[in-house]
């Protein structure tokens, strides 16, 4: 080969180099032994961002000029930390992970760096080679990922959630730091031994909690969830609930629990309390309507067992509601705690006695025999009752009817005996009161018994002679009228007029409650269309829907029927159900209630706090709204365990955010105890009771009125 093909070969040989380097996937930055650059590959460039080669780019000064080199601790790296002149101090570069901020570009970027040095045959430095790969999305991908990490972490720790792991083949355990947190311990003072679990939990849950999981090691499906006590560093129990599941091997056995633990002992105090206070009057401390019913349910029970028999006293105060008028409600309630304490006297210990409504006490007289009886009992109630209360400095007179039920004779569960009983009450009251009388079949016939009341209601029905009385809801902090309960009537017709309370019970009895209730929410929708061509704003109409009627079959197809083919907003539409009705057959009530909800429509508790749900059931469930009982907010002025239940209550209604509306407010004091606790919308006599609707139009006009003017 002679010189000139020489050149030609050798130059074309160094023309592919330089082809295969450009097109490197990888980014080549080729430089001398002063750390001048002599060639950067097409890529090396692209990543940079330079268009090409220039002279400039030979020195490293005046490349720094336009970067900032960050560590992956995000420390900057002065130029002797460059990959470059590492390489050239002779240490090794490899897979050197870097950020470059190009700050006249604009841009950031990771890289990795990988590099040789190549010597002469003296050992002298001769080249260095530089590849340089594009790790930006890595790199992000990566911070993503910590961020979630931490995000997940914080909310971990925020919620307190303490984590645990047991190996069931070794027992070995693992707590996380916050674990030990819960129990008053730092990380280092409590040893990771299942000992720490298992022997601080309270004697009475042991044996059930260590079956339990012993179970789930056997049958590990789904997830393990307990509730147990646990001795805290300050001897104090707290309650703890935990989750687990579990890991399994290739047979499927159960190698290892992974689990979580929350000190729930706030939510279970507060639960606690409004157990307690929702089972007795807070007025006079008897057992109240739900705790008689629980607690009769046993002694009737228990005395069919032991074929005993026994009597159900209900006793309604003749002449109260006239003292109360002309008195006012503190000599009234006053005069409640002195009956109750009366009564009390007047029976056995083991006796119950309670207070089921205003003026309505009952006495189950558990175990009646020769020597006590019913009727004795009786009229020593009225005797005791009929004598005067030395009361504010007045003498009050009243009296009591007395209507008496036999078990087993007329009954043997609560809900019949009671019934029975307020019939001959009522049968003691037209007598001429301070009276009792015993439950007969015949009292059925009378007038104004179920009878009659179901004759009324079927003839309303039939001849369009029901009214919806519309009692205004408004919004505490603005006082504008938000929206209108309806409520039933029936009308008089020269007999005593009955509310609701009396007859629902009735029409449910008599298999009328379904037709009752579709028509009910045919009126308050034709009533809201009415009051929107009236000029009247989008008004929330609520609608009561009793315990049976929400249990009849196609209930949630017809109401939601009914509120589409009236074309009203669903969302100007609310249903009132209780505790009662949702709680039994809880799951196929959460399913009905979640149907309605995202069908637009509101859902309120009605009458909450007399009854006694778990909240955890409650949390579940796809409510808006929470109404205070009115008993409870009758209370507020001065009673503490009514002040207790309340901010319970709307303490626990916002954490699930359910708005809070006080019902049956009679009075400021209520009205700003209410305020100052963060109740949120108003109903009740101090702003008005329920009017027929033409009327509330009317009061809907001269507020507005008044507001727009004051
Ligand atoms: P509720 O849903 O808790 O209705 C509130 C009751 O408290 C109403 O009694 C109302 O007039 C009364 N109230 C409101 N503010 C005050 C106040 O400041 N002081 C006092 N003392 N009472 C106040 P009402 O109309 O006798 O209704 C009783 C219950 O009958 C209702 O309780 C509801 O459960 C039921 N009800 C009413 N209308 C219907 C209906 O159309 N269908 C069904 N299923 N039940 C109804
Ligand atoms: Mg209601
Ligand atoms: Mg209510």
């Amino acid at each position: 080969m002679d010189a000139p093909e020489a050149d030609t070969a050798l130059h074309s040989s160094e023309e592919l180099l330089m082809r295969i380097i450009d097109n490197l996937a990888e980014g080549l930055i080729v430089f001398g032994p002063e750390g001048q650059s002599l060639h950067w590959n097409r890529r090396a460039l692209a990543m940079h961002g330079y268009a090409q080669h220039d002279e400039k780019m030979a020195n490293l000064a005046k490349i720094s000029e336009d970067y900032v080199l960050l560590s992956p601790e995000g420390q900057a790296l002065p130029m002797e930390q460059w990959p470059i002149q590492r390489l050239l101090r002779g240490e090794p570069v490899d897979d050197v992970e870097i950020s470059l901020i190009n700050t006249r570009q604009h841009w950031t970027r990771s890289f990795s760096y990988g590099g040789v040095l190549l010597r002469d045959a003296e050992g002298k430095p001769q080249f260095g080679l530089l590849t340089i790969r594009d790790i930006t999305e890595r790199k992000q991908a990566e911070k993503a990922r910590t961020e979630a990490e931490q995000r997940l972490q914080l909310a971990v720790d925020i919620a307190h959630l303490g984590a645990w792991e047991w190996s069931v083949l070794d027992n070995s355990v693992y707590y996380s730091a916050q674990w030990k947190k819960l129990l008053g311990f730092e990380e280092a003072d409590l040893p990771d031994k299942l000992d720490e679990w298992s022997n601080r939990l309270h004697p009475a849950d042991r044996e059930r909690v260590l079956n339990e999981v012993r179970t789930f090691v056997q049958h590990p499906v789904g997830t393990l969830k307990l509730e147990y006590r646990m001795r805290h560093r300050d001897e104090l129990h707290r309650w703890m609930v935990a989750q687990a599941i579990a890991s399994l091997d290739e047979q499927g056995h159960t190698v290892k629990l992974i689990g979580t633990m929350l000190d729930v002992t706030e939510q279970k105090q507060i639960e606690q309390r409004l157990l307690e206070v929702a089972q007795h009057d807070p007025l006079t401390g008897l057992p109240n309507r739900a705790l008689i019913f629980d607690y009769a349910s046993h002694l009737l029970a228990a005395a069919q067992r032991k074929h005993s028999r026994g009597a159900l006293l209900f006793i309604d105060l003749d002449r109260f509601k006239p003292v109360n008028d002309l008195y006012g409600h503190e000599i009234g309630d006053s005069l409640l705690k002195e009956v109750g304490a009366r009564l009390t006297a007047c029976v056995r210990h083991e006796d119950l006695i309670g207070r089921i409504g205003g003026d309505e006490f009952v006495i189950v007289l558990s175990d009646i025999g020769k020597d006590f009886s019913a009727l004795t009992a009786a009229q020593h109630v009225i005797d005791s009752l009929s004598r005067p209360f030395q009361i504010g400095g007045f003498d009050l007179s009243i009296s009591a009817s007395v209507g008496i039920s036999f078990f087993p004779r007329h009954g043997i569960n609560v809900d019949t005996l009671l019934h029975a009983a307020d019939l001959a009450m009522y049968q003691a009251k037209e007598a001429g009161r301070g009276g009792y009388v015993v439950y007969t079949s015949e009292l059925c016939n009378r007038l104004d018994t179920s009878a009659s009341i179901e004759a009324r209601l079927k003839d309303g029905l039939q001849n369009q002679r029901l009214q919806l009385h519309y009692q205004p809801v408004l919004n505490m902090e603005t006082g504008k009228m938000i929206g209108a309960e309806a409520l039933l009537r029936l009308p008089a017709d020269g007999h005593e007029p009955i509310g609701p309370d009396r007859f629902i019970p009735i029409a449910e009895s008599a298999g009328m409650i379904a037709e009752l209730g579709d028509w009910v929410t045919r009126e308050v929708c034709r009533q809201h269309r009415e009051w929107r061509a009236l000029g009247l704003p989008p008004l929330i109409i609520a609608m009561n829907v009793s315990s049976l009627q929400f249990r009849q079959r196609g209930f949630v197809a017809r109401l939601l029927a009914i509120v589409e083919q009236s074309q009203i907003e669903p969302g100007c539409f609310q249903i009132e159900v209780t505790e009662s009705t949702v709680m039994e057959g809880i799951d196929e009530a959460i399913g009905m209630l979640t149907e309605i909800h995202a069908a637009g429509i509101y859902i309120a508790l009605d009458d909450f706090g007399t009854g006694y749900s778990s909240l955890s059931d409650l949390s579940h469930m796809p409510l808006d709204k929470l109404k205070l009982d009115p008993s409870i907010v009758q209370g507020l002025t001065d009673d503490r365990s009514s002040q207790a239940i309340t901010e319970a209550i709307i303490a626990f209604g916002h954490t699930l955010n359910l708005e809070i509306v006080g019902e049956g407010i009679e009075s400021e004091q209520s009205l700003n105890y209410l305020r100052l606790h963060g109740c949120q919308e108003v109903q009740g006599n101090l702003f008005s009771g329920a009017m027929p609707a033409m009327e509330f139009v009317d009061w809907y006009r001269k507020k507005e009125h008044a507001q727009w003017h004051a």
